[in-house]
């Protein structure tokens, strides 16, 4: 068993693009907008500005009321979409009950759009044409070629089917020329599907869903999940016992998380590049 080592491939990302940041005219901006108090929304915003930060990206964050009406924010974002200092815009999920999610996704400005969740990014990643691809699954597909993974012809299973994770994934992999089944929560049978899959990418969160005998012998296991148990941070796979059994496999945590992070970055500066490179 090899472990990919996201940490190692993602801090070789973070320094190419603070190289790269360096080298720009102005700094790139991301505005990130926070509703509600979720206390694991808190978490991530917070890494995802030290991340910024340790590249030379400024960061705005607007920590919003739970009750803000989804028109309010939606008028936030028109106005960040309008202003030339913003080159990027997050808006970190889950967001409140009353508001409707694709609602607000797509107020963002396509172009301004740093998850790649705007139907307009999401419609170019399914045609295979440029555009923002969400930070977790390019991620993902950076880790399978830093281990020079061929995925032509392999039988590769995603386990959910989020836009942010499932969907994208599978569609790239798929470009790659693998055979792709995709499971979800009303999936019959995992167990029968996941033991014939050369590559099973987990993204549900879970704890212990994957287990030793769900697995073929030299599989590729990619965990993706994030699991608070006993506070400490699991995966999807029950990793003691299924890892042996890989050939590679991410671990929870150092796998696909700081690849995430890396890759948010990235695309930062690409929204950048969209803005100030015309
Ligand atoms: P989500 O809740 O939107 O999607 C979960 C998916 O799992 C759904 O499509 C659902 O159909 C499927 N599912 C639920 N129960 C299942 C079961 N028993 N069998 C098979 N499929 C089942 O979540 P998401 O945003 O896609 O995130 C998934 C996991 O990945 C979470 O743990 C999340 O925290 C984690 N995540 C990690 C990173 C990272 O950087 N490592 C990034 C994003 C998300």
């Amino acid at each position: 068993m090899y472990l990919i080592d996201g940490k190692e491939i993602a801090k070789k990302i973070r320094s190419e693009v603070k190289e790269e940041v360096k080298a720009l005219k102005k700094k790139p901006h991301l505005l990130v907008i926070w509703v509600g108090n979720d206390l694991a929304s808190q978490s991530y915003v917070t890494s995802k500005e030290k991340a910024c930060k340790n590249v030379g990206i400024e960061t705005t964050t607007l920590h919003l009321d739970e009750d803000t009406s989804q028109r309010e924010l939606i008028q936030i974002i028109q106005e960040a979409n309008q202003n030339s200092n913003i080159h990027a815009i997050l808006v970190q999920m889950p967001l409140p009950n009353h508001m409707d999610e694709r609602k607000v996704i797509d107020a963002i400005d396509p172009k301004k759009d740093v998850d790649g969740l705007h139907q307009v990014n999401q419609g170019k990643l399914m045609l295979n044409m440029p555009g923002i691809i969400p930070a977790t699954p390019k991620g993902i597909m950076k880790l399978i070629d830093a281990y020079n993974v061929d995925l032509t012809g392999k039988n590769a299973i995603v386990i959910g089917r989020s836009m942010l994770v499932g969907k994208p994934i599978a569609i790239l992999m798929l470009q790659r020329n693998a055979t792709v089944t995709i499971a979800h929560s009303k999936t019959k049978n995992l167990s029968e599907l996941t033991k014939q899959m050369d590559v099973i990418v987990s993204a549900v969160g879970k704890p212990k869903l994957i287990t030793v005998d769900m697995v073929k012998e030299g599989a590729i296991v990619i965990d993706v999940g994030i699991n608070r148990v006993l506070g400490t941070i699991v995966g999807d796979v029950d990793y003691l016992s299924v890892a042996d059994k890989t050939s590679r496999i991410t671990p929870v945590p150092g796998g696909v998380g700081p690849m995430t992070i890396a890759c948010l970055l990235e695309n930062v500066v690409e929204c950048y590049r969209f803005l100030e490179d015309k």
